[in-house]
Order: structure tokens, then C-alpha cells, then sequence
């Protein structure tokens, strides 16, 4: 059986050209990049190469670019480094947040700092108004994701970057399911910091960045040797990262006509699920979402069963995020949005990517809505509500 993957925002598959790009850094040019012989500047030479082509996606200087082992850490690394160096003891940042902004907020919680958890309305918004009503004297950051991974609702950060701006308080923004995919240039979006993962966008998994704008006051994050400008310790995952910039270039070169290709093709799967399927509704902003994303909560039936489902015939799937989608926990992002726990497990996430095809869209179209009326035919949420 020909499986169909549509789960691109979990992870992609690295793209044959990436991997070619890596391939010498493993063997031949093996050098450490702090070595002063040729082996070592061979090394640090594709390491500043590929700095280059990472700053460039984002509109930022190399000098502002740190390469990290992905984004948890780059998220870590904003949150801690910007909380642990400045004055104040408040950050901002939204409820719907990956688990790497959430739990270091946690984590600085239990540090004695104070954070604002920002509502969101119906289709996952954060307002900027709310921003402006959150800070005090004593925020020394604000952090808001460009897109939610889940549901993938683009948020207005432009817009919450001049109000960071005008009241001289560092922004970060979490660009992890946008970079590359979506613009993401930080003096559009205003942000001070930002977040990527190369394996979001066809490069290696273990190796992102961190974009932190010069001037920006932060700790370091890794203690150790001199490398990154002393911002980051540990000898450099060299192949990770040429195929990081592999990876971006490729990304840029694409990415306006994906953006079209994969649009159309997540409107016809979400229009044809809704159609197809009765009490099932879209998830997130129906417009102001991401090209690849379609999420939906199907009424008296789990996300489990129908990913199960899908499974056997060969259709990878997610409910929720790929963390939360091994436990059994609602997602907070769904539940911030008002939905109920029943809708929030009754979801299902399809995430399009460069190999689907609308042949790949017919036919979970097709298959999906029988294992619906197959498990809802032995729902007891269903038979309750008789
Ligand atoms: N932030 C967001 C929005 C994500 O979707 C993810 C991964 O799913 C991460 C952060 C974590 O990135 P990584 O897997 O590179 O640590």
C-alpha cells in the first residue's frame, strides 16, 4: 500500500538535495570549525555559508543568527536568556504556545517570575489590545507564535511588535511552522527575537537558530567554549547545519508557488470534509491560516480512532500536536479556543507538504468519512446524545 504522509508539520522527510549537501560534511570535511587548519576552516567556511542563507530568509545580519540544536532550544534560549538578563520579572506571552514556549514560562514561573497567559478568541486570535492592556513596568518580554502549529492561525505580530516597540519591551516570536513557508522577515514582523527548526522546512532534524537582534540584551544559553560568538557552547553540528542552509535556500526559491499549490489544495480537503461529513467543523482562522493546514473536530468520535483508522490505510495523520498526540490530554491550544474537552478530542490534523498531491487529497475524501460512520456507528458519546 502507497502511503500518503500528512503530517508535515510534525516533521518532513529531509530533501534528497539537502541530504547530498551533508553527505561530504559526515566524511571528507569532517573538520572541527575551530580548528585553525584547512580540514577546520573547510567547516567553519560551510558554517558561515549557511548563516548567510538563514539570516537572508528572515531579512536579518549573519552576525544575528545563532545556530542552535532546534527550536525548543532557540524558544529556551529567548525566553531564559532575555528573563535572566534584564530588569523585571513579567513576561507576556498566549495560551496557545508549542510546549517549548509554555513549559519554560513554567520553568520561570517556579523562578519567581510572573507571565500572562493571553486569551484567544474563536479561531485561535491573539488581540493585540490585550497585549498592550498586559504589559506593566515590569514585562521584560513578550512572546507570541507567527502560527500555531495545531491550527494553524496566523497571528497578527506586526501589529503586536509596534506595540513592543513603542513600550521598549523585547519581542520574541516563534516562527517555527512559518520560516520558510510563509514570510518571516523580523523587521516586517518588528520581533527583536526569533525561532526556527530546520526539519520543519526539509532540513535535518537537531539543528534551528535562534535570530536575536544586535543590540538585544541576553544571557548565554550553553557554557563551554567560544563558539557562536560565545552565545552558544558545544562544537557545531556541522552537516545539520550546511543542510539547514541547504534547506532554506531551497525553501526561498519555492516557496511562492507552494504557497499557492499547497492553498488549493487544503481548501479542497477542508471544503470537501466539511461537505462530506455532517457536524464536523474547521478549525482555526478560516483565511488567515497557514497553506498547509487543516484541522477539524468531527462530533462523537475520537481523534485516536480515526487516526488508528487512517493508519491502516495508510494515511499519517495527527490529533493535536506530534507531543501532545501520544498522550491522551486534551490540547490546550483547542480548549483555549473555547472548544469543548469532547470537540478538542474529537480533532484531527492534516498538515500538506512538497509531495502531496491532489490525488493524495481524493483520497482521504474517501475514506475518511466511512471510518466516521463506522466509529460513530459504535459512538457512546453518539448513543447518549439519542
Ligand atoms: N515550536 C513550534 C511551533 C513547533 O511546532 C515545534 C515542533 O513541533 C517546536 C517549537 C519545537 O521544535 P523542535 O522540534 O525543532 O525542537
Amino acid at each position: 500500500m502507497k502511503r500518503i504522509y500528512l503530517d508535515y508539520a510534525a516533521t518532513t522527510p529531509t530533501h534528497p538535495e539537502v541530504v547530498k549537501t551533508m553527505l561530504p560534511y559526515f566524511t571528507d570535511a569532517f573538520g572541527n570549525p575551530s580548528g585553525i587548519y584547512s580540514y577546520g576552516q573547510e567547516a567553519k567556511g560551510a558554517i558561515e555559508e549557511a548563516r548567510v542563507k538563514v539570516a537572508n530568509l528572515i531579512g536579518a545580519r549573519d552576525e544575528e543568527i545563532v545556530f542552535t540544536s532546534g527550536g525548543t532550544e532557540a524558544d529556551n534560549f529567548a525566553l531564559k536568556g532575555i528573563a535572566f538578563a534584564n530588569k523585571g520579572n513579567h513576561i507576556i506571552t498566549s495560551s496557545i504556545e508549542h510546549h517549548a514556549v509554555i513549559e519554560t514560562c513554567k520553568f520561570l514561573e517556579r523562578r519567581g517570575f510572573k507571565v500572562t497567559y493571553l486569551p484567544v478568541d474563536e479561531y485561535g486570535l491573539v488581540d493585540p489590545g490585550d497585549v498592550k492592556k498586559a504589559i506593566t513596568d515590569k514585562t521584560v518580554l513578550i512572546s507570541v507564535m507567527q502560527a500555531n502549529n495545531e491550527m494553524g492561525t496566523i497571528e497578527p505580530i506586526a501589529e503586536i511588535g509596534g506595540i513592543a516597540k513603542d513600550a521598549g519591551i523585547y519581542f520574541h516570536t516563534d516562527a517555527v511552522q512559518t520560516a520558510g513557508h510563509i514570510s518571516a522577515d523580523v523587521n516586517e514582523l518588528g520581533v527583536d527575537l526569533l525561532s526556527m527548526s530546520a526539519h520543519k522546512l526539509y532540513g535535518p532534524k537537531g539543528v534551528g537558530a535562534l535570530y536575536i537582534r544586535k543590540g538585544t540584551k541576553l544571557i548565554s544559553f550553553m557554557h563551554g567554549g567560544e563558539q557562536e560568538r560565545r552565545r552558544r557552547a558545544s562544537t557545531e553540528n556541522v552537516p545539520g547545519i550546511v543542510g539547514f542552509g541547504k534547506a532554506v535556500e531551497l525553501a526561498q526559491q519555492e516557496v511562492s508557488e507552494e504557497v499557492k499549490r499547497l492553498t488549493c489544495l487544503r481548501n479542497q480537503l477542508a471544503k470537501g470534509l466539511l461537505e462530506r461529513i455532517d457536524r464536523t467543523r474547521l478549525n482555526g482562522h478560516p483565511l488567515k491560516r497557514l497553506p498547509n493546514n487543516v484541522n477539524i473536530s468531527v462530533d462523537f468520535v475520537e481523534g485516536e480512532s480515526m487516526l488508528l483508522n487512517l493508519d491502516l490505510e495508510g494515511i499519517c495523520a495527527s490529533t493535536g500536536s506530534a507531543c501532545s498526540s501520544s498522550s491522551l490530554e486534551s490540547s490546550h491550544v483547542l480548549l483555549a479556543m473555547g472548544l469543548s474537552h469532547e470537540q478538542a478530542h474529537g480533532s484531527l490534523r492534516f498538515s500538506l507538504g512538497k509531495w502531496t498531491t491532489e490525488e493524495e487529497i481524493e483520497r482521504v475524501l474517501n475514506i475518511l468519512p466511512g471510518i466516521v460512520a463506522k466509529l460513530r456507528a459504535m459512538s457512546p458519546l453518539l448513543k447518549s446524545q439519542k
